[in-house]
């Protein structure tokens, strides 16, 4: 399996238009991490693709590492705007819904005191757009212990 992979994959990187420009990715030490997992290059191939297209995602060099990882930090996956986490902001009334839903004495806060969230998260078909944006205080961002 792995000879066979390292032979697709390696023709799937000099086929495949959207991957021939992506420098700077170290597909030999990609390979060494992974060669034990099943991979399947057709698979690979169609997530690269529809990633390659996903607006959100603004680093395109680091679709491949991501779809072998899975780790989102490769995608750098776009941020909210000012102007949507504004909006959020105001719509919400400065009210973090996780505060609000665990009654905290403390529920509303300075714009500078939260962030922007995806509320159905980007893993999940959540894009970056104002009707998924909302605002979470510092502390619930980090958790996301809302629930
Ligand atoms: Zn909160």
């Amino acid at each position: 399996m792995p000879r066979g992979f390292a032979a697709r994959q390696a023709r799937f990187a000099r086929q495949s238009p959207i991957l021939r420009g992506m420098a700077g990715v170290n597909w030999g030490e990609l390979y060494n991490q992974f060669k034990k997992e099943k991979l399947n290059a057709t698979k690979l191939e169609a997530e690269v693709k529809e990633l390659m297209q996903d607006e959100d995602v603004t680093k395109k060099s680091g679709i491949y590492p991501y779809v072998l990882t899975r780790q989102e930090k490769h995608l750098s996956i776009r941020a909210f705007t000012d102007r949507m986490k504004r909006e959020a902001y105001e719509g919400q009334n400065g009210v973090c819904p996780f505060c609000k839903k665990q009654k905290k004495d403390k529920k509303q806060w300075d714009i500078s005191e939260m962030e922007a969230d995806h509320i159905t998260p980007w893993h999940e078909g959540g894009k970056t757009v104002a009707e998924n944006c909302h605002m979470l205080c510092k502390k619930h961002n980090r958790t996301k212990s809302g629930i």
